[in-house]
C-alpha cells in the first residue's frame, strides 16, 4: 500500500496490525484524528494452501522468516506471522476472558504470579465489548468458574456437534462443568441455534494455526481493519513498512516520530502527537531496546532495565486422545473446561485450563499417533484419525526476570526461555484429565507438538508471547503506567501482549483487546475527542 496522500505528521500513529495494534488504531480513528497504521506485512494471501495442513504445517507457509537465537545462543525460527492482522490471521479465535483471580496474586508451586494494577471488574466492560468487536459467540454463565459478564454474547455459542455433545455430557457425569468455548468465527445459525450447512466454519474445520481461506474468522483483520478502513477515511494502513526505530525529541522525554523502511527498501520518516508501539510482545520489547539513544541509554522506556524481562508465553500441551468409538465431528473446538484452573480438590495449586482444539487430519496424525493402538493395531492413518478427539491443555508460567528478550552484538533477538518454569501443573493437568478420559472409554493418548510447537525448540512456541513491558503503578518495577503509557516517555503507549504483569492460564488475545479498547479510550480522550465508543 502506497504512502497516504498529505503530511507526514498525524495525531497517532500505531504500530503493528494484530488485534492491539488494530484495536487502538480503529477506537481512535472514531475521533476523526489523523490516525496512520504501520505494519510489516502484507494482506494474507487467500488461496488454497490457506486449508493445506502440509502448506500451513508441513512447510510452515505463512510463518515469518525470522531467526532468533534461544539461551544457549542456538537459532531458531519463532512462530511469527507478519500480516495485516497480526498473529490473529492464524489464531484460534478462542476468545476468553482471564478469571477475577487473575487479577490478583496467585500462588503458584514454583512462585507467586504478580496481581493487576486493578481488578476484572475494572476491565470487565471492556471485555464485554471486546466480545462483540469480535463476533464472539458463547453463553456466559455457563461456567461457573467464570467471573460475571454485564452484557451477553452478540451471538449463541458454537452448537457441540452430537461426539461432543455426548462427551461433554459424559464430563458432567464426572462432576466437571463443561461450557461452550468462546469463538470468534462467523457462523449461519438457524433458529435452534443449529449451524447450518452453509456456514463457512462447518465447510472447513480449519481454525487452528490455519488462515481463513473466507474471511469467516475474527481475526484483526477482518474484525476491525477492514470495517474501520471502511468508515474512516482519516485512517491510513500502509503496509510493507518496516518500524526500524522509534525517535525522540531533544529533550528525550517524548517519542517524536518513527523511522521506516518503506517497501521498496527506501527510509522514510513519519512524525506523530501520540505513538503507540503494538509489534507484539517480543518485537515490541526489541524495538524500544534498538531505539536507543543519548538520553535513553538502555533503550526507549527502559530506566527500570525491566524493557524484554518477564516474557511469558504459558506452558501448554497438545493431547490427542484416540476412543473406540468412531468421532465424526467435524468442527470441533467448540468445549471448555475450567474445573482445574484454581486450586482445589484436585490439587493445592492451580493447574490450568483445557479445551477442544480442531479435528486434526490424517496428515497431522502421522506424525503423532502411537504406532500400535491397542485397540486397533493394524489401523491406517485415516481409520486412526477418524478415532481421535483433540485437546489443548494450558497452564499459567511466571514472569521471570531472566526470561528475557536482548539484542545480541550483531543486532539478532535472543529469547532466553528459562527452562521448567511452573510446569508442574500442566504435568498434573494432563494426568487427572487422562485419567477422567481413561474413564470415558479413551484408552490411548499421544501429545503432540505439531499442532503449534511445530519446531524442535520450546523458545520457538511463541504463540502466546506476553509480559516484556508490563504495566504497573511503580517506575521502578514496571514499563508502563496503569493507562499503558512509558513512565519514561509523556507520549509512547504500548498494546500488544507485553503489557500483562502475569497470563493467567487462558488464551491472552481477548485480554489484549480488551485493553487496547481501554487505551484507545484513554487517548480519544486525551486527544481531546469526547466521542463515545461505537
Ligand atoms: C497458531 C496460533 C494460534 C493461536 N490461537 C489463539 C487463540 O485461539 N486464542 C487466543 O486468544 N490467542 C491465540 N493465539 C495468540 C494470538 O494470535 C496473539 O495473542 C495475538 O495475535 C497478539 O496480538 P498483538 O496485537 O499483541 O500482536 P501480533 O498479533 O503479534 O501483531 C503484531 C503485528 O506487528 C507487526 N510488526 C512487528 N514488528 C513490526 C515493525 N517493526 N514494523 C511494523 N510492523 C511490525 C507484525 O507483522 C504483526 O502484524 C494464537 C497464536 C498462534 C500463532
Amino acid at each position: 500500500m502506497p504512502a497516504p496522500a498529505g503530511s507526514d505528521h498525524y495525531d497517532v500513529l500505531v504500530v503493528g496490525s494484530g488485534p492491539g495494534g488494530a484495536t487502538t488504531a480503529a477506537r481512535v480513528a472514531e475521533t476523526g484524528k489523523r490516525v496512520l497504521l504501520l505494519e510489516r506485512g502484507d494482506f494474507l494471501p487467500r488461496e488454497r494452501d490457506n486449508w493445506s495442513s502440509q502448506a500451513v504445517f508441513g512447510s510452515a507457509k505463512y510463518t515469518a522468516d525470522e531467526t532468533f537465537y534461544d539461551l544457549h545462543d542456538r537459532p531458531f525460527r519463532p512462530e511469527l506471522h507478519y500480516y495485516v492482522g497480526g498473529n490473529s490471521k492464524v489464531y484460534g479465535a478462542a476468545l476468553l476472558r482471564l478469571l477475577p483471580a487473575d487479577f490478583g496474586e496467585v500462588q503458584h508451586p514454583d512462585g507467586v504470579a504478580p496481581a493487576w494494577p486493578f481488578s476484572y471488574e475494572d476491565m470487565e466492560p471492556y471485555y464485554a465489548r471486546a466480545e462483540h468487536l469480535f463476533w464472539v459467540h458463547g453463553k456466559h454463565g455457563e461456567d461457573p468458574f467464570a467471573g460475571k459478564s454485564s452484557q451477553d454474547y452478540k451471538y449463541p455459542p458454537v452448537r457441540h456437534e452430537p461426539r461432543i455433545q455426548q462427551l461433554s455430557d459424559d464430563l458432567g457425569k464426572l462432576g466437571l462443568h463443561p461450557f461452550h468455548l468462546p469463538l470468534g468465527v462467523q457462523l449461519t445459525q438457524d433458529a435452534q441455534g443449529r449451524a447450518t450447512v452453509d456456514s463457512p466454519c462447518i465447510q472447513c474445520d480449519r481454525v487452528d494455526g490455519f488462515p481463513c481461506l473466507l474471511g469467516a474468522k475474527a481475526d484483526a483483520e477482518w474484525a476491525v481493519i477492514r470495517p474501520a478502513l471502511a468508515g474512516h477515511p482519516n485512517l491510513a494502513l500502509m503496509t510493507r513498512t518496516t518500524v526500524e526505530r522509534l525517535i525522540t525529541d531533544s529533550s528525550g522525554r517524548s517519542v517524536s516520530g518513527v523511522a521506516v523502511t518503506l517497501a521498496g527498501g527506501s527510509q522514510h520518516t513519519f512524525t506523530a502527537d501520540i505513538v503507540v508501539l503494538s509489534a507484539g510482545a517480543i518485537l515490541s520489547a526489541a524495538l524500544l531496546l534498538k531505539s536507543a539513544n543519548g538520553k535513553h541509554p538502555q533503550g526507549l522506556a527502559n530506566s527500570s532495565d525491566m524493557v524484554g524481562r518477564n516474557y511469558m508465553r504459558h506452558n501448554n500441551l497438545a493431547l490427542i486422545a484416540f476412543s473406540r468409538e468412531p468421532n465424526p465431528t467435524v468442527f470441533q473446538k467448540t468445549l471448555a473446561l475450567n474445573d482445574f484452573y484454581r486450586p482445589g480438590e484436585h490439587w493445592q495449586y492451580p493447574m490450568g485450563h483445557i479445551q477442544m482444539l480442531g479435528k486434526s487430519d490424517d496428515w497431522q496424525i502421522k506424525g503423532a499417533a502411537p504406532h500400535r493402538l491397542g485397540w486397533a493395531p493394524s489401523a491406517p492413518y485415516g481409520q486412526v484419525a477418524k478415532h481421535s478427539i483433540d485437546f489443548w491443555l494450558s497452564s499459567e508460567d511466571l514472569p521471570l526476570a531472566g526470561s528475557r528478550i536482548t539484542l545480541r552484538r550483531d543486532g539478532a533477538i535472543k529469547l532466553a526461555l528459562q527452562p521448567g518454569n511452573n510446569t508442574e501443573g500442566l504435568s498434573r493437568l494432563r494426568k487427572t484429565f487422562q485419567g477422567m478420559l481413561g474413564k470415558l472409554g479413551m484408552e490411548d493418548m499421544t501429545s503432540v507438538r505439531s499442532l503449534y510447537l511445530h519446531k524442535a525448540f520450546d523458545a520457538a512456541a511463541t504463540a502466546h508471547q506476553a509480559g516484556t513491558a508490563r504495566f504497573g503503578t511503580e517506575p521502578a518495577t514496571s514499563v508502563l503506567d496503569v493507562t499503558c503509557k512509558a513512565h519514561d516517555l509523556d507520549n509512547l503507549y504500548v498494546v500488544d501482549g507485553s503489557f500483562m504483569p502475569s497470563i493467567g492460564a487462558v488464551n491472552p488475545t481477548l485480554t489484549i483487546i480488551a485493553n487496547a479498547l481501554r487505551v484507545g479510550d484513554h487517548i480519544a480522550e486525551r486527544i481531546g475527542t469526547t466521542t463515545p465508543p461505537a
